[in-house]
């Protein structure tokens, strides 16, 4: 059998950062609106610096109004909070996100109900994930956004019927995307850490999303020949060359064991390159939505 197609997320990405600043263009000389992002970092974690810079970065090349706000890692929940309803109030900006995860102290689902379900561009609050449950129009979290264009992408717009399997069930990821993929009319089965046989319940999918936090969890005989896989974990292990392994040196890996999936799937995201740069880009979207809707246009 021949190799899977890979899903290629950064192209996907570029062009749907495309569509985004085609939209704001529009929306600055159609109605004088400027869609605007404000995203919140509380303390010096690196990986959020750099998640948040990109988002900020992603956002002002979209031609967004982009505010950055670096709180102190000692900051109060009160303060916090104080800030979120500010934002909420504050009509140049239709998205809020606040960067997970929050210096030990702090109430993360706290801060997430105080953000005005409408600005909720993370897709976090449970008024969104209440509107996602019922097939309402809402914000839904931008990785499983994304994971549905690439499926989109790959296997065209009409999923009706088919089979699939979510590994992972967190609100962040497992959840939504069952829910979009269940919107899609495709006959959804989430698994987690209780399913039994997980391997025969995998070989039933014909679109696998892996989102379990677990390299290479799920080898390539769990796939079903031809299947659409979208490996949404992102782990980082050491190199497998011993030498570079012994410098300490590491790489990202997927859910998924890439080399024996990547013989039976019909497509396959890669890790690094696949999801990931999905998620900022449909966060920039998800902002346009917002705007959108605030405005009424
Ligand atoms: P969580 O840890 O919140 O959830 C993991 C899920 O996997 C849980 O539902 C858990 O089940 C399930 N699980 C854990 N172990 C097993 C197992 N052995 N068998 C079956 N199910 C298992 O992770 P997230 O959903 O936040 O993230 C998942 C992965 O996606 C991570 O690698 C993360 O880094 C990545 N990620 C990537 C993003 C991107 O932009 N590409 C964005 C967000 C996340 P249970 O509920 O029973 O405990």
């Amino acid at each position: 059998m021949s190799e899977a197609t890979l899903i290629d997320g950064r192209a996907e990405a570029e062009a749907l950062r495309a569509r985004v600043a085609a939209d704001v263009a529009e929306l600055k000389a159609r109605h004088g609106l400027v869609p605007g992002l404000a995203v919140v970092l509380v303390g010096e974690d690196p990986a959020s610096e750099v998640y948040v810079r990109s988002k900020g970065e992603q956002s002002r090349a979209a031609g967004m109004h982009s505010v950055t706000h670096k709180l102190p890692a000692d900051t109060s929940q009160a303060d916090l909070v104080n800030l979120v309803r500010q934002l909420n109030a504050d009509p140049s900006i239709h998205g809020i996100l606040v960067q997970m995860p929050l210096p030990p102290g702090l109430d993360e689902k706290a801060v997430i109900e105080a953000i005005d379900p409408d600005k909720d561009v993370d897709g976090l609050h449970v008024v969104n994930a209440g509107r996602l449950s019922q097939g309402l129009p809402s914000l839904a979290p931008c990785t499983p956004v994304g994971c549905m264009i690439l499926l989109r992408q790959t296997l065209g717009d009409n999923l009706s019927g088919l089979r699939a399997v979510v590994l992972g069930r967190s609100i962040l990821v497992g959840r939504p995307v069952a829910q979009l993929l269940l919107q899609a009319d495709c006959t959804v089965t989430i698994a987690h850490s209780r399913t039994r046989d997980l391997a025969s319940v995998c070989r039933e999918a014909d679109i696998l999303v892996a989102a379990v936090g677990r390299p290479r969890m799920i080898p390539g005989d769990w796939i079903r020949p031809g299947a659409t896989v979208i490996d949404v974990g992102i782990n980082r292990v050491p190199f497998d060359d011993p030498a570079k392994a012994a410098e300490g040196r590491t790489k990202l890996v997927g859910d998924v064991d890439f080399k024996s999936a990547r013989r039976v799937a019909g497509a396959i995201t890669p890790v690094p390159n696949g999801v990931g740069p999905m998620t900022v880009a449909c966060l920039l979207a998800n902002t346009v939505t917002a705007a959108r809707r605030i405005r009424g246009v």
